[in-house]
């Protein structure tokens, strides 16, 4: 027998088995599985009274909170597509991916409003403004979540006829191009995915999550369904600060959490650690970037509670490879546990030269990592060109380069594709370049990422001047600003008599970034 892989079945499996267990904890809300389900069902009504059909694609601005929650399952219970948007753009980023996507509604956190109508004449495609939370009264212009809910039918809307291949989500994920591009992620994908973290990460019905990681980003990685499915408990948090952490690991006695390395020093800085009393031993998986070593160290001996590596692309939906203490790595040896590990089940991993031949496995030699594997996305949305790019003869060609050894373990030494990782957020060292180039004193720049004690890389601008002395760093930072979200302007500008190149004329970025990287265990292409 075949039946289709749809996401839907984690909900449903929780509230039948669970209902009265509870699902989400958002600030003083509560919901068990059978008020998750009740909410997800009318907001699936109330945007099919919409006119929203299958195939139709709704987006989501927000911070983390249940309403997020609830759009996954709403959107995907009437065949639509959910395009969650990363809070931290700006607003010519949100028009563009609006219009690009051809979204139908937007669901927008109360805070988030404002900028999206400084936007709407220009969405071309927007017939439904609805706004989630906030105390007062709805904005003019903005329907009220809540209210236009409780007025929706609570029965299970009809089955739209979903195929496992259909896309239930489209991530926009800043890559090697200005512009950045969307992830078409099936329900099949998101679908083993949830089962490998299931089995990766042992994830179990009594694990609460804290949300140290924004939903937006590859779906939560995938914890959306994955702990729905398995009847835990959301821990929804909206803002990172150390003390809302540590109090919410105590009080609602947190087991499991995903975030990046930056989220994990907040953590492992945080001051007043011992006025928390915690007695659950939390599973902490890190991803994005390998920590430094003693990020590991501290979490595991200082706190006692458990490290996990894991690597993936939000184009791998996302989970790839996974480090656990095992039969290959001994639990303290602390920079062995910080890389990205071996392949999760029914994920085919090659590393390989320029020519596409497997590099050896010898810890050493470096070359691009490529897979194989039943969570590796449709394409990009409306781009078959760049998708074509990516997949090639049934591989993914990742634009991370590594080594492996003769257990097909890697470890991520670079990246091919010119993307700067600060903080956990892509950020496409192209789109800053677009927006320096429109400086009229600017001759010609280079954008690289930087090793940075906070968030892993920062953006550094190399600016050559049209005419000497004209230009400052400082000009530079506040010309991005302008045009910019924040965490992609660069941290530093420097204004340079030349760029090196090659004779043919490219620009050898990979000059630039040796005396940054020189001494980091970072090696250059
Ligand atoms: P995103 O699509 O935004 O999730 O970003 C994916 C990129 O993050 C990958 O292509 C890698 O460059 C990087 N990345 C993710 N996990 C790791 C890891 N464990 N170690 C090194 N780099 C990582």
């Amino acid at each position: 027998m075949k039946v289709p892989l749809l996401v839907n079945d984690f909900l449903r499996r929780a509230a039948g088995t669970y209902p009265g267990k509870l699902a989400v904890v958002d600030g003083p809300l509560r919901l068990t599985y059978a008020d998750l389900e009740q909410r997800v069902a009318k907001l699936a009504n109330a945007l099919r009274s919409m006119g929203v059909a299958k195939g139709d694609r709704v987006c989501i601005l927000s911070p983390n909170s249940h309403y997020f929650l609830e759009s996954f399952y709403a959107t995907s219970a009437i065949g639509a597509i959910l395009v969650p948007l990363n809070y931290r753009l700006v607003a010519s980023d949100h028009e563009y991916i609006l219009n690009h996507a051809g979204v139908k509604v937007v669901l927008v956190d109360w805070e988030y409003t404002a900028i999206v109508d400084g936007i709407r004449p220009s969405l071309r495609t927007v017939e439904h403004w609805i706004a989630a939370g906030g105390d007062g009264p709805v904005p003019s212009g903005w329907r009220d979540w809540d209210e236009l809910t409780a007025a929706a039918p609570l029965d299970a809307p009809p089955d739209p006829g979903m195929d496992e291949d259909d896309v239930v989500s489209i991530n926009y994920t800043s890559g090697t191009t200005a512009r950045p591009k969307g992830v078409m992620l099936t329900h099949r994908n998101c679908y083993l995915n949830a089962y490998n973290m299931i089995a990766h990460l042992g994830i179990r019905h009594d694990d609460v999550e804290l949300w140290t990681l924004p939903m937006f980003h590859c779906n939560g990685w995938g914890g959306v369904y994955a702990l729905t499915g398995m009847g835990g408990t959301h821990v929804v948090l909206r803002s990172i600060d150390g003390r809302k952490i540590f109090d919410l690991i105590e009080r609602e006695r947190v087991t499991f959490a995903c975030m990046a390395p930056a989220v994990l020093r907040t953590i492992l800085d945080y001051p007043d650690k011992q006025q928390h009393r915690i007695e659950t031993r939390p599973r902490f998986v890190v991803a994005g970037a390998p920590p430094p070593a003693a990020f590991v160290e501290r979490l595991e001996r200082e706190l006692g509670w458990q490290f996990i590596e894991i690597y993936g692309l939000t184009e791998t939906s996302p989970l790839l490879t996974v480090n656990h203490p095992d039969h290959n790595v001994a639990a303290d040896d602390w920079g062995q546990r910080a890389r990205a590990g071996a392949p999760a089940i029914g994920v085919a991993i090659e590393v390989r030269d320029e020519h596409d031949r497997p590099v050896a496995k010898d810890g050493t030699a470096v070359g691009e990592v490529c897979t194989r594997s039943n969570v590796v996305f449709r394409g990009y949305w409306e781009q078959p060109a760049e998708t074509d790019k990516a997949i090639r003869d049934g591989w993914f060609h990742t634009g991370d380069l590594a080594v492996w050894d003769a257990n097909g373990t890697i470890h991520i030494v670079d990246r091919k594709k010119d993307v700067i990782i600060s903080g956990g957020e892509n950020i496409s060292s192209a789109e800053i370049e677009d927006a320096i180039y429109q400086h009229p004193g600017v001759l010609e720049c280079a954008v690289i990422g930087i090793p940075n004690e906070q968030w892993g890389e920062t953006p550094l601008a190399l600016v050559v001047p049209r005419r000497p002395g004209e230009l400052s760093g400082d000009d530079i930072i506040a010309f991005c600003r302008e045009r910019l979200a924040h965490f992609k302007c660069p941290s530093e500008a420097q204004i340079v008599a030349e760029l090196p190149r090659t004779a043919t004329g490219k620009l050898q970025k990979f000059k630039l970034r040796e005396q940054f990287w020189s001494n980091r265990d970072r090696k250059v292409n």
